[in-house]
């Protein structure tokens, strides 16, 4: 059976780091791509201009705006082509924000103001443009549920995977010279002892370059898997991961039904 262990919560990051056990690299991808390409989430897909005197051409400013995270509430929301409405938009698949500014200066996210208060810009000083005196932006978005494999900014996040890394050290030759080279601090300086700071191994690319130091490092990938989850925002990482499982079950039912 599948043994998930979190190793670390980075909450500013929006990173969770975890170790899968009793696995292979097979579901770890099947579960990167489900995250990337079908976990949805809410995104800026139409918009009504009214005005749009600011430097940024319609188009610009509309790219920003679909690029701009939305909390999402999948409770609330769902995606158009699953949706009551057949397609149609109510308000189970649709949101409108709108944003009206005339003031000089940044354009903010908090500006904007959503029909849905619970689900708004996820970071208030975004900036998303900047206006001279006289200049105004006046406009209805429509957001819309969606998924990455259509268009990135529906992507909640970003995922990769790595085999687990041990890394040990013996007696070492030079350790000063070692913990000099050792630029993200796996290989730290105890007086005049080398030592491994554990908690940043997993997060570090240059394990193989360390083990060409000295005879005495040696790197070694057991058959765990390290899997990291990064959100932007819409949706917390335990969401991302709980949703890409919803949809593989989702999937391997539909399969079963037709066999
Ligand atoms: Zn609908």
């Amino acid at each position: 059976m599948v043994k998930l262990e979190k190793i670390k919560e980075e909450r500013k990051k929006n990173k969770w780091t975890i170790l899968i056990k009793d696995s292979d690299e097979i579901f770890a991808n099947t579960i990167r791509r489900l995250i990337l390409e079908e976990v949805p989430t809410l995104a800026v897909e139409d918009l009504e201009i009214k005005d749009n005197s600011s430097a940024l051409y319609d188009e610009m400013l509309g790219l920003r705006l679909g690029l701009t995270p939305i909390k999402t509430d999948l409770k609330s929301y769902e995606l158009k082509e699953n949706c009551k409405c057949k397609g149609e938009g109510c308000a189970r698949c649709e949101l409108k924000i709108t944003l009206k500014v005339g003031k000089k200066g940044y354009v903010y996210a908090e500006e904007a103001e959503s029909a849905d208060p619970k689900c708004t810009f996820v970071y208030p000083k975004m900036p998303l443009a900047k206006l001279l005196s006289k200049q105004k932006i006046d406009l209805i978005m429509t957001a819309v549920v969606g998924q990455g494999k259509n268009h990135v900014k529906w992507s909640p996040g970003w995922a990769y995977y790595r085999k687990e890394p041990v890394l040990t050290i013996g007696k070492i030759n030079d350790p000063e010279a070692v913990a000099q080279k050792c630029t993200d601090g796996v290989l730290v300086l105890d007086g005049k002892k080398l030592k491994v700071d554990q908690d940043k191994v997993y997060d570090s690319n240059l394990l193989d370059y360390y083990s060409e130091l000295d005879k005495s490092i040696s790197v070694e990938y057991t058959d765990n898997i390290i899997f990291i989850v990064e959100s932007w925002g819409q949706l917390s990482c335990k969401e991302i991961l709980a949703t890409s499982a919803d949809i593989l079950i989702k999937k391997i039912e539909q399969l079963e039904k037709q066999l």
